[in-house]
């Protein structure tokens, strides 16, 4: 595996790239779909230790700037954060969510948990194996015959043509997208790392479920809009106990936080918008009154949550109290 200097290297060959729309995709990986990338803006590159990440976002026709560009004039206007080009060390959440603005809620600056992301990230994250390398407007070449005999170039697994012209080729890797750049894939929903057993285990303990989705030790990306959208399709009341569900509902739950994630990247690249059934609505589809109300644990983060009371019915506990009591 290429060490940190190496992945130096690999960032300075992608910065003159930042800023431009890729034109064209090729290469033979199959862990992503490479033509989502396609007509995609790389807004930036970070290295993390031995970890390259891309950050990709759609782009909104010519008429004027991207959402994402307009939330970040407004936020450099308002100096609640640094201009999403400013490189190094900085969490990527701020610049890369406008959909998920709360304008409805209170904002209590610094009371967020740092890098608890809201929604899916647009970052890919490639982990370089042991001959991996990137080369910036050619390809490789074999310098050697393969044990055939042939004298076979190397096969690349993502080559992505920019508007200047010119590409980056990207050897011996995989790649996902995921959420943030110090995401641990483990507890990432949207890495093929995903540890489903932790998660899992984080949920099944007497903690309201609503509290342990935003825990961002195990399911990092997974923010208000997620909690609030997944506890519906799975008609969960928010409060419940996680001990409480049968592990049959738990998996459920986990199965609509990896879909919900993913439907909400793919509509991300592609510019669009995702509707939502009970985040900030006063119905749910069916045309239940909404219940809103702030929850989360004592001392820790509170957010708004929108719940059904008809479709997400409060489970009751062994001693018959409406599971469960806020702390
Ligand atoms: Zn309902």
């Amino acid at each position: 595996m290429p060490e940190g200097p190496s992945l130096r290297k690999f960032q300075l060959l992608t910065s003159p790239f930042v800023g431009q729309v890729v034109v064209k995709v090729g290469g033979s990986t199959r862990k992503i779909s490479v033509n989502d990338l396609n007509a995609l803006r790389l807004q930036d590159s970070q290295v993390h230790g031995k970890n390259l990440y891309l950050a990709f976002v759609a782009v909104r026709g010519s008429l004027g700037p991207t959402a994402e560009e307009t939330v970040l004039q407004g936020e450099a206007a308002s100096g609640a954060s640094p201009p999403a080009q400013g490189g190094q060390g900085q969490v990527c959440a701020p610049q890369m969510h406008p959909q998920e603005e709360e304008p409805q809620e209170p904002q209590h600056p610094g009371s967020e948990v740092p890098g608890a992301a809201e929604g899916p990230g647009n970052w890919l994250h490639f982990h370089f194996g042991l001959f991996g390398s990137i080369r910036a407007n050619e390809f490789s070449r074999a310098n050697k015959a393969n044990k055939r005999g042939d004298w076979k170039d190397p096969a690349p697994r993502l080559v992505l043509y920019f508007e200047s012209g010119g590409f980056l080729v990207f050897y011996n890797c995989r790649m996902h997208w995921c959420s943030s750049p110090r995401a641990d894939p483990a507890s990432d929903i949207l890495s093929a790392e995903f540890h489903r057993g932790r998660a899992l285990d984080a949920l099944h303990t007497p903690s309201p479920i609503c509290y342990t989705l935003l825990d961002q030790r195990y399911f990092s990306g997974l923010g208000n809009i997620i909690k609030n959208e997944i506890l519906y399709l799975a008609k969960i009341h928010p409060l419940t106990q996680g001990a409480l569900l049968a592990l049959s509902d738990l998996e459920r739950l986990l199965d609509f936080a990896v879909r919900f994630s993913s439907d909400w990247l793919h509509n991300k690249l592609h510019g669009r918008k995702l509707r939502f059934q009970i985040y900030q609505k006063e119905q749910c589809p069916l045309g239940h009154a909404v219940i809103k109300e702030t929850l989360g644990p004592s001392g820790g983060l509170k957010r708004l949550t929108w719940w059904c009371p008809q479709c997400q019915p409060a489970v009751l506990s062994g001693d018959g109290d409406p599971s469960p009591v806020t702390e």
